[in-house]
Parts: C-alpha cells; sequence; structure tokens
C-alpha cells in the first residue's frame, strides 16, 4: 500500500480521523446505500431538503480513509446548495478524482481538490466517489443500493 502515501494528504487524514456530519437524519427527505465491494467502503447518505435546496446532508457507514474522508468533505460542500449545483458538482468531481478536468482547474475545488490524487489509482477512485454516486441515487430516487461494480 505505499503507492497509496502520496494521496493520503493531511486534510483526508483529518477528516477520516472525524468526519463532518457523521450522523443519520431522523427525517430525511431521500437517502440511498452505496457499497464499494472492492474496498469494503460502505455509505448511507441522507439529505433533508426544503425545496430544491439541500437544508441538511449526513452520511454513515464504514470505510477506509479516502471513503470516510471524501463523504465528510462532500456533505460539508454540499449543505444550502440547491439540488442543481449538486449535480454540476458531483459531475465535475467524477471529473476530477478520475483525472478527466486537467491539472489546471484543481484551483476551482478548495479543499476538494486533493481527490485529484486518486486519479493515479483507480481502485481508489471508486472509494473517493462512493459517496458521490450515492447522493446522486438519493437525489434521483433510486431504490437500489449503489455499487461501484
Ligand atoms: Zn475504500
Amino acid at each position: 500500500m505505499a503507492d497509496l502515501r502520496d494521496i493520503y494528504q493531511e486534510v483526508i487524514l483529518e477528516h477520516a480521523k472525524s468526519p463532518r456530519n457523521f450522523h443519520a437524519l431522523e427525517k430525511p427527505t431521500v437517502k440511498a446505500e452505496g457499497y464499494n465491494p472492492l474496498c469494503g467502503d460502505r455509505c448511507t447518505v441522507y439529505v433533508s431538503l426544503q425545496g430544491d435546496v439541500i437544508e441538511d446532508i449526513g452520511f454513515q457507514g464504514s470505510g477506509c480513509a479516502i471513503s470516510r474522508a471524501s463523504a465528510s468533505m462532500m456533505t460539508q460542500s454540499l449543505k444550502g446548495k440547491t439540488v442543481s449545483e449538486a449535480e454540476n458538482l458531483f459531475h465535475r468531481f467524477v471529473g476530477l478524482a478520475t483525472g478527466q478536468n486537467g491539472d489546471e482547474k484543481h484551483a476551482e475545488f478548495g479543499k476538494l481538490a486533493v481527490f485529484g490524487g486518486v486519479a493515479e489509482f483507480p481502485t481508489r477512485v471508486k472509494c473517493a466517489t462512493l459517496a458521490w454516486h450515492t447522493l446522486q441515487a438519493a437525489l434521483h430516487g433510486d431504490r437500489e443500493p449503489v455499487t461501484t461494480e
């Protein structure tokens, strides 16, 4: 696992250790479950919508540092955003994590830019994007659990 050293940056470790919004919502408007069988990451994302604004968002689950940090930072980034802003950021984030955005755009992502480092590690891309795919499923009302496979 030595090749992971570079992407385990401080910010990822810090969020993995004390994830933000790491709790279920009592009455979520939507929720979905995600599973990454490759790594064993599981997460459930809860969203409370007020109109089309994400009023509150939380997650639960277990998994590797990258999956936890990604879910934590996702919830931080999306609270107060509209559904369409969230979907836009989802697509951009997947582009970032898969290396399709190009380095020059990393600055636009703020702290989320650390996940640009996973692009070199295809198995880790699934860890980093699991929570985002799960969020998408929740917003689209998918009933089947999401799997990255
Ligand atoms: Zn993982």
